[in-house]
């Protein structure tokens, strides 16, 4: 456990170009900050600078062997990281990964590459690929470029809780621990990238996204391959192939209980004195309930603020009735079913 006391004075800092001027220098000397991207916020260290990409780890309380995702302002800059040299990236790889580039980014997708030497060992977690993610937020990438290299940059919350997609949820977990905060407000998408692995055959998804697998697929086919699914449910008992994907993820204090009915969603609502229901489509239940307790709507886009609010609230549970919009998310059930194992 993370035995770091509250040694920053954490600035707080409107995502002005003066301060993200400002953040950009704090990063270059060595420091820590987080930043708005499209997806969740992220906590970011220049890639080179080896101890604040350690007070990452630390600040966050995340285990040592889970890697980091690189972020990147232009396709050139891939350079400085990957080896992308015909005997590690064969033509066959590089028209893919060109095409996938064109199509999706900038924008929520990691593609796991194979890394230069000089990329520090505590970034890939010993591996010899790097995760490599272009952003699209347009703080993120003022600030990438100002800084003047790649930046490492992890969801900016405690391991294992539900991530941050405000400024204010970042202070709340990560306040004193690190040296400042640009506030972009609320994050558009709302939850993480879709990382894949296109070096594995058939090409794989590890961890799902908003890129969903049939966007993917829309590319792949014309390479003559398709996508597979790794984990969508968390639950299989295959080997992981993402380091992280192991760990307790995205879980608030409150229990999280997925159930099949509005029937069964009572039954459990009733056996605790603070609960909350949610599901995907709410509409579709209003005025259902037969305790006349309010169905709240969950999505991509609420997630991680809902089940932090749970525990603001002291909730005991949060109880989800998996219903046909949820089904079709893939990506959000990935979340919800682990951190309803946490
Ligand atoms: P996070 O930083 O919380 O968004 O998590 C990054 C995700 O990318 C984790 O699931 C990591 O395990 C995964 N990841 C990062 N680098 C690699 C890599 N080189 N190979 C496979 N997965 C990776
Ligand atoms: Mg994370």
């Amino acid at each position: 456990m993370n035995t770091l006391t509250h040694d920053y004075q954490t600035l707080l800092l409107e995502a002005s170009h003066k301060n993200i001027t400002k953040a950009a220098q704090i990063v270059a000397s060595g420091g820590n900050v987080a930043f708005p991207t499209e997806t969740v916020y992220g906590l970011g260290a220049g890639v080179f600078h080896e101890e604040a990409v350690q007070n990452i780890f630390r600040a966050k309380g995340r285990p040592s062997d889970n890697p980091l995702i690189v972020h990147c302002a232009e396709k050139q800059d891939l350079v400085s990281i990957t080896d992308l040299s015909p005997q590690n990236f064969s033509p066959f790889h590089q028209e893919f990964f060109d095409v996938l580039f064109e199509r999706f980014c900038p924008g929520p997708l990691t593609f796991i590459l194979p890394k230069k030497n000089v990329v520090p060992d505590i970034v890939t977690a010993g591996l010899h690929t790097v995760a490599v993610r272009f952003p699209k937020h347009p703080v993120a990438l003022e600030l990438i470029r100002k800084t003047g290299e790649p930046l490492v940059a992890p969801s900016a919350n405690r391991s294992g809780y539900p991530s941050p997609t405000t400024a204010a949820h970042v202070m709340h977990d990560l306040e004193g621990r690190i040296d400042a905060v640009l506030d972009g407000g609320t994050c558009a998408l709302g939850i993480e990238s879709t990382v894949i692995n296109i070096l594995a055959n058939p090409p794989h998804i590890l961890r799902p996204g908003s890129i969903t697998l049939d966007k993917l697929n829309t590319v792949a086919e014309q390479f003559g391959v398709r996508f597979e699914e790794n984990s969508t449910n968390g639950k299989d008992k295959q080997p992981p192939l993402s380091p992280g994907m192991k760990y307790r993820h995205y879980a608030p204090n409150a229990q999280v209980l997925i159930v099949d009915s509005l029937e069964e969603a009572e039954a459990v609502f009733v056996r605790f004195s603070r609960a909350k229901i949610f599901t995907g489509s709410a509409k579709s239940l209003l005025g259902k309930s037969t305790l006349n307790t309010t169905i709240y709507a969950l999505s991509e886009q609420n997630l991680y603020a809902e089940l932090r609010a749970a525990d603001d609230e002291r909730l005991e549970a949060v109880i989800v009735i998996y219903d046909d919009v949820l089904r079709q998310n893939v990506a959000l059930m990935n979340r919800l079913r682990k951190a309803a194992e946490g």
